[in-house]
């Protein structure tokens, strides 16, 4: 039911933090896994990673900010597999201050990373898994798709879209035989998360004391629903939203 053999799966941020703990996972039950990065130092050391591993592993450049090279990045994927299995949205980032200091630039970062990759990237998908007969489109929100924070405006409102679009997506490709979730991780301790906390004054001692089991969670603590999620497990759940977060949001 967990098995994904012959599944070609690719991961945006499948370098580094959640991304690479999901690859990984994704590798481990049996995919090809594309990993997806600008970094070409650190999707260096990810592939070593995950090929020591004994994992079907490869790294494509994209900045998938950019719809010319997203474009590139699937007809790579076309040329080299003819189809597309699983497609992981995990590529984001953030820019830290409140809404009145954003430029306009500052908001369209984010945005353009955060949601509207998922939108190029899903869109250049589709033709790929209707090769494949079906698929699987993971979508990462985050805690902030549900709560606000006064730091983070552009991030909230990104990853509040990435839970609308997984609807929609999942309304429209029912039929074809594709899935699409949106997995919203809680605090974990990444490079994300570490700026964070350099930037954030009291952020570690206020993430631990308001997540129920008490600690930040881990990348490898993603791997478990990338899997599902990926899977003929989850063949009947689609549109949903689901917390990866110790418990955060059930308070
Ligand atoms: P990291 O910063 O560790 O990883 C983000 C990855 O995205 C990097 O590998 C980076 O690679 C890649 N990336 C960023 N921008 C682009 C781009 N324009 N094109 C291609 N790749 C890009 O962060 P996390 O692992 O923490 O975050 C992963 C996802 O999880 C994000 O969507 C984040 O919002 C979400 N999330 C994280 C939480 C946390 O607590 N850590 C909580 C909730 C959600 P490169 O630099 O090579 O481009």
């Amino acid at each position: 039911m967990f098995d994904l053999s012959d599944r070609i799966a690719l991961v945006t941020g499948g370098n580094g933090g959640i991304g690479l703990g999901m690859a990984r996972a994704l590798g481990q039950a049996g995919a090809t896994v594309i990993i997806v990065g600008r970094n070409a130092e650190k999707s260096a050391a990810a592939l070593r990673d995950l090929q020591s591993l004994g994992l079907r592993a490869e790294s494509l450049a994209c900045d998938v900010a950019l719809e010319a090279q997203v474009q590139r990045l699937f007809a790579e994927v076309q040329a080299r597999h003819g189809r597309l299995d699983i497609l992981v949205n995990n590529a984001g980032s953030t820019v830290r201050k409140p809404l009145q200091d954003f430029s306009l630039d500052d908001w369209n970062t984010v945005m353009d990373v955060n949601l509207t990759s998922a939108f190029l990237c899903a869109r250049a998908a589709y033709p790929l898994m209707l090769k494949a007969g079906g698929g699987k489109v993971i979508n990462i929100g985050s805690i902030l798709s549900t709560f606000g924070a006064a730091y983070a405006p552009a991030y909230c409102a990104s990853k509040g879209g990435i839970v609308q679009l997984t609807k929609s997506l999942a309304l429209a490709w029912a039929k074809d035989g594709i899935q699409a979730n949106a997995v919203l991780p809680g605090w974990i301790d990444t490079d994300l998360t570490v700026s964070a906390r350099n930037q954030v004054p009291g952020l570690n001692e206020r993430v631990l004391a308001r997540t129920p089991a008490g600690r930040w969670g881990r990348p490898q603590d993603l791997a478990g629903i990338a899997v599902f999620l990926a899977s003929a497990a989850s063949d009947f759940v689609t549109g949903a939203a689901i917390p990866v977060d110790g418990g955060y949001s059930a308070a």
